[in-house]
């Protein structure tokens, strides 16, 4: 590593006692760490993480920290948003140096917001550290540019459940605007998803994709037919967590694959040195 790569790492900004990092760890490969997340990493007393963080990026915590796991995970009990808030500002004003590291970016479909709001509000220090989101880096790693001219002038990025596990969207409204969509969504909503976007008019030959857990090794991508893509997702054996994308861009993966063989391989950050 040359000098530069040390010295930057060397004068990373400082997290202070009683201060929180609001962060995001990128969509789970730990190569989509941003040197800010690594700086929290690296002098958090206090790691409060959601279940979609990897475990490599968890090892980084600076030895002795504590972590909390308070991840919400489909089915299984998990914190109350509310409790999760009430120890972030326990911890802070235990004077301790918080990270509150999220999977992505902490304020897409992330409560990071909230969560800044409620430090605010008890006048707790707090920064936010923007982290790449599986809606758009998950996306690119499976092949799909988040735009191309020609193809989208806009995407859509949208959640498939709200807090109250239902969604407020307007289906023939995001129809009409006839560019690519990703949902953001519990594994189980897809169906619903999907036959929205039928019933409000959307032709079944659009092409689709889920995307699940992209970036990891794990990663698997099953694209059909939006009319098709439920069964063929229940064929594939997909497991959360899992992107829907629909539209035109969904078809740039097959071309890239078809025009530059092994363009589409996935980059990962070796799990052995
Ligand atoms: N703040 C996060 C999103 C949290 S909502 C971000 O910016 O990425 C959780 C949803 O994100 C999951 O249900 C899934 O739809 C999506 N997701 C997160 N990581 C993912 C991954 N590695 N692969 C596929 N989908 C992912």
């Amino acid at each position: 590593m040359n000098d530069a790569v040390h010295a930057l790492l060397r004068h990373q900004p400082r997290l202070m006692p009683g201060e929180v990092w609001l962060a995001g760890a990128g969509p789970g490969d730990p190569g989509h760490l941003t040197l800010f997340a690594l700086a929290g990493l690296d002098q958090a007393e206090c790691v409060v993480h959601d279940a979609l963080v990897d475990p490599r990026v968890l090892a980084l915590a600076r030895p002795g920290a504590a972590m909390l796991p308070v991840g919400k995970r489909g089915g299984q009990p998990s914190w109350r948003q509310d409790e999760i808030t009430a120890r972030l500002i326990a911890l802070a004003q235990a004077g301790k140096r918080v990270l509150r590291l999220k999977g992505g970016d902490p304020c897409v479909f992330g409560r990071g917001g909230e969560e800044a709001l409620a430090l605010a509000g008890h006048g707790i220090r707090f920064r936010f550290v923007p982290g790449i989101t599986a809606g758009l880096g998950g996306l690119l790693a499976a092949g799909m540019p988040a735009t191309l001219r020609g193809t989208n002038q806009a995407i859509v990025l949208a959640t498939g459940h709200d807090a109250d596990g239902d969604t407020q969207l307007d289906w023939p409204a995001l129809v009409r605007l006839g560019q690519p969509m990703v949902f953001y969504m519990g594994f189980r909503q897809m169906p619903r998803i999907a036959r929205s976007l039928l019933d409000a008019g959307l032709d079944g030959q659009t092409p689709a994709a889920a995307i699940a857990a992209a970036t990891l090794p794990t990663q698997h991508v099953v694209s059909a037919p939006l009319a098709a893509l439920t069964g063929a997702v229940a064929a594939a054996g997909l497991a959360a967590p899992a992107l829907l994308v629909v539209g035109g861009i969904v078809g740039l993966r097959a071309r890239f694959e078809a025009l530059l063989a092994g363009c589409v391989a996935d980059l990962r950050w070796p799990s052995e040195p």
